[in-house]
């Protein structure tokens, strides 16, 4: 394929992928955006797949037809409630890629002595080398910190912030021994006098023991990062993860002088930061402090997300009747979605109420936490599915001073999101952050199973309040039964 068409091909990828990011920013033109993305990135698979680099095709084609498959399969199969797990498992994929392209290369034209190419010195080579091991260190803290983030997501990891004794000087000299190795790497490299390959009988390539330590020491500070940081948190590390596999690409697209992986990367990485930052902004946390793994948290103690808690006050139970009759006499209703709604899919018997109400006068409104769920904006997609209207779904800064004047809140499945002891009890690991101030509204209702406690794993006193009334069950077959029972008002 001649190097024009790639180059305008590359092009007209690359401004997909910058419209895909602008339709992605708002639900009404999602939809579009994700299109953009996809035919983008077709072409960019099909041109790379045809250029003047790939000059065999027996195991590229193998591996595109298998990814495809795998990737279909996933997204087809994947449950709306485990696709945080996946975009983990993805970014680790990233992050893999990224270390093993950077090693590959490098192993590809090792330099010096015992190396196939003569001494190459000059500038050129060492930008190449310091891309190199940046690369593979970006890509190897991305792959083990996503490994660590799918298993606190999936739960098999417990939620709770791993707090070693002097963790920030672990953190710290961790950064040293990388930084000296990267001297030794470059300087090995482009010398071909490393005097760890001495070490061995038949002699490596120079620089290639700094790298592979480093990449040992890179995978260790994924883990550790990911592993200090408390349930709360977690939304800011996936974005986190997101913008460092982002980087990881464009650290790749430097060592393999692709263009499009540079744009490309650069673009996920940079709005992957923004994002952190914002949401960082939403839970009042300090950005530089999350990142660096709870550096200056109180680091409150925390039960294990999901686990049951010992009564902490008196709860009062309703039935499904008594919330539609409560719905029906109110004049304003907010319904406030939480992880739990996913789980049970509930959304759409929610619409169902939701269009009742509205007919009968009813002011209804839907409030968003922004961490609600388990994947930044979870439940604006799964409101959207359900055709909720976008002009009723408020964010939690738009509504939060309208909960004294509502009637009726609706609380489904969500528990962290609404508690209050993040703004009165200091000692909570989610103090600080700011929660949907429901208990304010005359009457709450919360729909979920039992007592137990939310990803932060701490307990709700929401839940013990006078107006607060707990309506137990899946939050489905409960909202379901308030359907029904409204549908015979
Ligand atoms: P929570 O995790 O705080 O609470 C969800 C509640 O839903 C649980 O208490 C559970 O109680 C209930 N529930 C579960 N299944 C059902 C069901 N089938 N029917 C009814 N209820 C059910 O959710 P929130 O949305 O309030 O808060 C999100 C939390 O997740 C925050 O701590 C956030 O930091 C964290 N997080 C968010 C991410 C994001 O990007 N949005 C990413 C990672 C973590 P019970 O078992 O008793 O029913």
């Amino acid at each position: 394929m001649p190097q024009t068409i790639l180059t305008v091909s590359y092009l007209l990828a690359s401004m997909l992928f910058i419209l895909s990011l602008g339709g992605l920013s708002t639900q009404e033109t999602a939809r579009r955006g994700n299109l953009y993305g996809a035919i983008g990135i077709l072409i960019a698979v099909i041109v790379t797949s045809f250029s003047p680099v790939v000059k065999d095709f027996s195991l590229l084609m193998p591996a595109v037809v298998v990814g495809t498959i795998i990737g279909a399969m996933l997204a087809a199969r994947v449950a709306m409630t485990s696709m945080p797990e996946l975009v983990a498992v993805l970014h680790s994929f990233v992050g893999l890629a990224a270390v093993l392209v950077g090693i590959g290369n490098f192993l590809q034209a090792p330099h010096g002595v015992g190396g196939s190419h003569e001494i190459a010195a000059g500038a050129m080579t060492v930008i190449h080398d310091v891309e190199i091991f940046v690369g593979v260190f970006i890509g190897a803290v991305t792959l083990s910190g996503s490994i660590m983030a799918f298993g606190k997501l999936r739960g098999s990891i417990s939620g709770n912030p791993l707090m070693l004794p002097g963790r920030h000087w672990l953190n710290l000299s961790m950064m040293v021994a990388t930084l000296w190795l990267g001297f030794l790497f470059v300087q090995s490299a482009s010398t071909g006098v490393d005097p760890f390959a001495d070490m061995f009988a038949n002699g490596v390539a120079p620089g290639l023991i700094p790298l592979l330590v480093m990449t040992a020491i890179a995978i260790a500070i994924g883990v550790h990062l990911v592993m200090a940081i408390g349930g709360a948190d977690m939304p800011v590390v996936v974005s986190m993860l997101n913008s460092y596999s982002g980087w990881a690409a464009a650290a790749a697209g430097f060592m393999l002088a692709n263009d499009l992986l540079i744009v490309t990367g650069a673009l996920v990485g940079s709005s992957g930061a923004i994002l952190s930052y914002i949401m960082c902004r939403a839970m009042n946390r300090s950005f530089i402090s999350v990142i660096l793994g709870g550096f200056g948290t109180g680091g409150g103690k925390a039960a294990a997300p999901g686990a049951a808690k010992a009564p902490a006050g008196e709860v009062v139970s309703v039935e499904a009747v008594e919330v539609a009759e409560m719905l029906s006499s109110a004049k304003s209703v907010i319904f406030v979605p939480g992880y739990g709604m996913a789980v049970a899919q509930a959304q759409h018997p929610i619409r169902e109420i939701t269009d009742i109400l509205r007919k009968s006068g009813v002011k209804v409104r839907f409030a968003i936490h922004p961490v609600a769920g388990r994947l930044p904006g979870h439940m604006n997609v799964l409101l959207a599915e359900a055709n909720v209207p976008y002009d009723i779904v408020f964010e939690m800064d738009e509504v939060n001073e309208d909960f004294p004047a509502t009637d009726v809140v609706i609380v489904v499945g969500a528990n962290d999101v609404v508690n209050p002891a993040a703004q009165t009890d200091e000692s909570s690991p989610i103090y600080g952050m700011p929660v949907l101030e429901v208990w304010k509204a005359k009457t709450c209702v919360v729909l979920k199973r039992g007592m137990a406690s939310g990803y932060a794993g701490v307990d709700n006193p929401l839940f013990y309040n006078s107006n607060t009334s707990m309506l137990f069950g899946d939050a489905k077959k409960s909202i379901d039964a308030v359907l029904t029972a409204l549908r015979s008002h």
